[in-house]
């Protein structure tokens, strides 16, 4: 049976604005509101924590510390890789975006932090890692997830199975 709040188990329907700095970085604005799962991880800890509890028509401002949001910035998380392991058309640049995959195939990824002769340095960090972030966020719709979406953790959107 759907609930009048948010809370785990419920597909959640808001509005949202991300600033960080002052500045927005993303916002349901134009593209329309963000469906998620509640208590499944596909929303930073941080936020979902405090929007548990949130009405139909709530809006709430929060305030997400690196550590509740995409982590702190990790001066480890950098890799010296010879330029002889990238495609040799490939054009590297500074601040450019990469999909690395390691030894296990599993896809991370990475910018390019800086350029030798012989080596590329890559910045394993998310864009976001040591940010803070301001939420604004409205919920405007809940319901119970389908059996399927429960499965999967996630949820369907119309063509955005997967
Ligand atoms: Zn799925």
């Amino acid at each position: 049976m759907s609930k009048d709040t948010v809370q785990d188990g419920q597909v959640v329907t808001m509005e949202y604005t991300l600033r960080v700095d002052g500045e927005v970085l993303d916002s349901s604005d134009g593209v329309g509101p963000l469906q998620f799962l509640a208590g499944y991880d596909n929303i930073v800890p941080g936020l979902e924590r405090e929007m548990i509890g949130m009405k139909i028509g709530e809006s709430k401002d929060v305030v997400v510390s690196p550590a509740d949001g995409y982590g702190e910035f990790d001066n480890e998380a950098f890799m010296e890789v010879p330029r002889s392991e990238f495609p040799e058309d490939m054009e590297l640049e500074e601040g450019i975006e990469l999909n690395v995959t390691d030894e296990d195939g599993k896809s991370q990824y990475a910018r390019v932090e800086g350029i030798t002769a012989e080596t590329v340095n890559l910045d394993f960090n998310h864009p976001l890692a040591g940010a803070e972030l301001h939420f604004s966020v409205k919920v405007t719709a809940l319901r119970d997830p389908t059996e399927e979406e429960l499965d999967h953790g996630h949820v369907h959107e119309e063509g955005h199975h997967h």
